[in-house]
């Protein structure tokens, strides 16, 4: 038979999300219970351990200006950052040719440059005319989202190499096929996180600064100081809500409390039943969600010898498997890391990982090694260790950055962070600002830890009560 716990909020998902919706609500001086499906925190951030007091980082890694939540919570928390290194020549190669350059924007004939600006331009006009926190209002949202993002850019684009880009911009920071995700998903993820050139960018952008020591220690010290708050192995099968309260059933402990939080992608909420049943658009919106998935390969060498060359890891080309290279050494360079995303997004434009790529380990390091060794020369093919961070096989996580398909947004809305009576939901893919991002999945846990301790407070539940359907579970 399972514990029996009590509190006033359960909260389920470790992640930096939950987390933080614990945090706040046990700093407001509320009972706080989380329950984790698997055995460690962090859930899409994760370190992996490559040397004695070395990580390099599974999951989500990078910080940036514009991300103020998850800065802060760094601060509190008393982590640092350091940049990304970009000191040296970039690589360009296409076709063959390698060209190399300095600065964010790569060696692109005029033609191309003009294909690329014209489209940007476009773009970022159009995520202006979409309401953040209802991008189903925006004046064409109704055609945007029948639609996907691929076939826009498809239509509004000249240049092959242009496309090629893109695909290879989006598809690294959303780890989602273009053709699959709507396009007016992706013109309020554009406005969300402050225009394109932020969303693709090193310096000035997104991929900016790590954090030292990895992004997993914001998780781990916020479980830390939670202590034995924080149950693991603990997966969540069934939420019971009424009038009096709300019973969560997990496979450790059952928890009794007044309000709960869910703090995962909605597509990964869905697993979990509900009793009464959730209303039909929050039930479509978990079912019809999707999420993008890439794994992660690193090559790790003595030290960073692509530096000493005038390099500085970053590469953008056409190559089998290491089409965007970043280095991602350790601040003090006391080993050298390469990485490269290996996206399931697998066709268009040129690019295409073969089921080979895929799933045979050995092909994919073979080709991964001898990429770099294409790119920065015969000591690539020999690092001193190889990783492999893999999402597409996680057991309780869907993916790596949420995407949805034409006709989701504008049917469901808010469906996704609406509460449902004493259910308040949070994850990332709540946020309206940098949705996606470790930063959304901080905002998103922050605004429903004070949803979640005003209805307490209220000691009424947060929405009007869902009438109890007679379906069995
Ligand atoms: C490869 C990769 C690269 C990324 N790169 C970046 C980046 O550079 N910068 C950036 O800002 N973001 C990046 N991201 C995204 C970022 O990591 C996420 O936005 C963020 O970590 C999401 O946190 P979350 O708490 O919302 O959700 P999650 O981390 O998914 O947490 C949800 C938790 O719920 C748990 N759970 C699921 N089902 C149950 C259940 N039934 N019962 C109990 N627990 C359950 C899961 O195990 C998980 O721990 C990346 C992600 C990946 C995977």
């Amino acid at each position: 038979m399972s514990e029996q716990l009590n509190a006033d909020v359960v909260v389920i998902g470790a992640g930096v999300s939950g987390l933080t919706a614990a945090r706040r609500l046990d700093q407001a001086g509320h009972s706080v219970v989380v329950l984790e499906a698997s055995d460690r925190v962090g859930g899409r951030t994760v370190n992996l351990d490559v040397a004695p007091g070395v990580i390099t980082e599974g999951g989500g890694q990078w910080v940036g200006p514009g991300q103020d939540h998850v800065l802060a919570l760094l601060d509190e928390l008393g982590l640092d950052t350091f940049k990304t290194f970009v000191d040296g020549k970039s690589i360009y190669l296409r076709k063959g040719k390698k060209k190399l350059y300095e600065g964010t924007v790569p060696p692109l004939a005029p033609m191309v440059l003009a294909d690329y600006a014209q489209l940007q331009l476009r773009l970022e006009r159009m995520a202006k005319t979409v309401p953040l926190d209802a991008p189903w209002k925006a004046p064409e949202a109704r055609h945007w989202d029948s639609i996907t993002f691929g076939r826009w850019i498809d239509a509004n684009s000249f240049t092959k190499e242009v496309r090629l880009l893109f695909k290879l911009g989006f598809t690294v920071t959303d780890g989602e096929d273009l053709h699959s995700t709507s396009l007016l998903v992706q013109l309020a993820r554009i406005a969300g996180c402050g225009g394109i050139d932020h969303l693709v960018n090193v310096t000035g952008g997104a991929q900016e600064s790590r954090v030292v020591g990895g992004t997993q220690l914001i998780s781990l010290r916020m479980a830390d100081a939670l202590s034995e708050k924080v149950v693991l192995d603990s997966p969540v099968s069934r939420i019971t809500q009424d009038d009096t309260g709300v019973l969560v059933s997990s496979a450790r402990v059952d928890v009794r409390a007044d309000q709960v939080i869910v703090a995962m992608a909605p597509s990964d909420a869905n697993r979990i039943r509900f009793a009464p049943d959730l209303p039909t658009r929050r039930a479509m919106l978990q079912r019809r969600w999707c999420n993008g998935t890439e794994s992660k390969l690193f090559a790790v060498y003595d030290r960073p010898f692509w530096r000493d060359k005038g390099f500085n890891g970053q590469a953008i080309t056409d190559l089998r498997v290491a089409n965007y290279v970043v280095d991602n050494s350790p601040p003090d360079g006391s080993v050298g890391i390469l990485l490269t995303f290996l996206g399931t997004a697998g066709s268009g434009y040129g690019l295409h990982w073969s089921d080979e790529i895929l799933d045979n380990p050995d092909v994919r390091r073979a080709m991964f090694l001898a990429d770099l060794e294409t790119l920065f020369g015969p000591e690539a093919a020999h690092p001193r260790a190889y990783l492999e961070k893999d999402w597409t096989h996680e057991p309780w996580i869907s993916g790596c950055v949420s995407s949805r398909p034409p006709g989701v947004i504008t049917q469901y809305t808010d469906a996704d962070r609406r509460p449902v009576g004493r259910i308040h939901w949070a994850g990332t893919e709540t946020a309206t600002v940098n949705q996606g991002y470790i930063d959304g999945a901080v905002s998103a846990g922050q605004r429903a830890a004070e949803d979640a301790g005003r209805a307490l407070s209220q000691n009424t539940p947060a929405s009007p009560a869902i009438p109890v359907t007679t379906a069995q579970h």
